[in-house]
């Protein structure tokens, strides 16, 4: 059987005045029914493009320039956008940061769920209320009846953050690409709502991409972690291999800076420098400026990506092997 998601090859550049920049530079991964992925990094790594890429939503200079996007073997990348828009409403449902990018202010719950099951079925008005209540019971929120009466505001921040995830369930998709969907919640709502996600892929056969630029979130919910730099996937690998034994100095890097990994009264580990911009990509490896164990070849030559024994896991460094 194919795999739920494969992305192959994927470039995406933007087109500027000058030329065109490499954002996102050949990155492969595959995600099956059910699997839940995390894509870590800091910011400017290529995450979220990544994310975009996939649903076809880049925002113009944005392009795909190379590579192929496929969900259960259709290639999304080549799409017109009239069935690309389906998909995206039917197969891929994508959840924000913020859940007020996803709700609307002035309409109550009932009205936005019940507009998008019917902009999706051939239902009648109660029975798409009916699914609307069913998917807000799945989140776990308590007297959905109540609630899908109310204006979002009326609900604190993890509440809404879950009618966002029922509005996300209510077409059923295969693939839920959530990106930074806890950042702004305090963090025993951010663990809810990673469990619930969890819970969720397990019982709905979902794959889950989770893009975040916390290793610990990441550590709680997925099975299997890509870390990116400057554009391009520099360690992926199952989870528990990755945290346990991280073999590219950036992922080190990522691990040593959570919080807890401190010692009392020690201070917050960092890693020194920052990501480069698209414009001052770093020749060979992108990561050498910021790398203490660096060498001279490094400066010249791009690490590739491959697997030493595990072929599931696979690092981009010239000194791991
Ligand atoms: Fe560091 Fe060299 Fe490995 Fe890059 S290739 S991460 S500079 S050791």
């Amino acid at each position: 059987m194919s795999h739920l998601l494969e992305v192959k090859d994927l470039e995406v550049k933007f087109a500027l005045r000058f030329g065109d920049l490499t954002a996102i530079n050949g990155v492969n991964f595959t995600l099956d029914r059910g699997e839940r992925l995390g894509i870590v990094g800091e910011s400017g790594a290529g995450k979220s493009v990544t994310g975009f890429a996939i649903i076809n939503l880049l925002s113009k200079p944005g392009y795909i320039s190379a590579g192929q996007v496929l969900l259960e073997g259709q290639e999304l990348n080549r799409l017109p956008e009239e069935q690309m828009r389906d998909i995206r409403g039917n197969r891929i449902s994508m959840i924000f940061q913020d859940p007020m990018m996803t709700l609307n202010p002035v309409l109550t719950i009932r009205t936005q769920m019940v507009e998008t099951v019917l902009a999706h079925e051939s239902v009648s008005n109660a029975e798409a209320v009916d699914i609307a209540l069913d998917k807000l019971r799945k989140v776990h929120i308590p007297s959905p009846e109540k609630r899908i009466n109310q204006y979002p505001h009326e609900c604190s921040g993890g509440m809404r953050q879950r009618i966002v995830v029922a509005i996300a369930l209510l077409t059923n998709p295969a693939l839920i690409i959530a990106d930074e969907p806890t950042t702004a919640l305090d963090v025993t709502i951010q663990a809810e709502i990673m469990d619930l996600l969890q819970e969720l892929c397990e019982s709905e056969k979902m794959g889950l991409i989770l893009i975040t630029h916390d290793l610990g979130v990441v550590s709680q919910v997925t099975e299997k972690i890509a870390v990116m730099y400057a554009g391009k996937i520099v360690e992926i690998g199952s989870t528990q291999a990755v945290i346990q034994n991280p073999e590219h100095p950036y992922t080190r890097g990522l691990i040593k800076a959570l919080p807890g990994s401190l010692q009392p009264g020690s201070r917050l580990n960092q890693i020194p420098g920052m990501m480069p911009t698209l414009t001052d990509i770093p020749p060979g490896c992108a990561f050498h400026p910021r790398c203490t164990i660096g060498e001279a070849a490094c400066r010249m030559e791009v690490p590739a990506l491959i697997s030493r024994c595990d072929a599931d896991r696979m690092t981009a460094c010239h000194l791991v092997g």
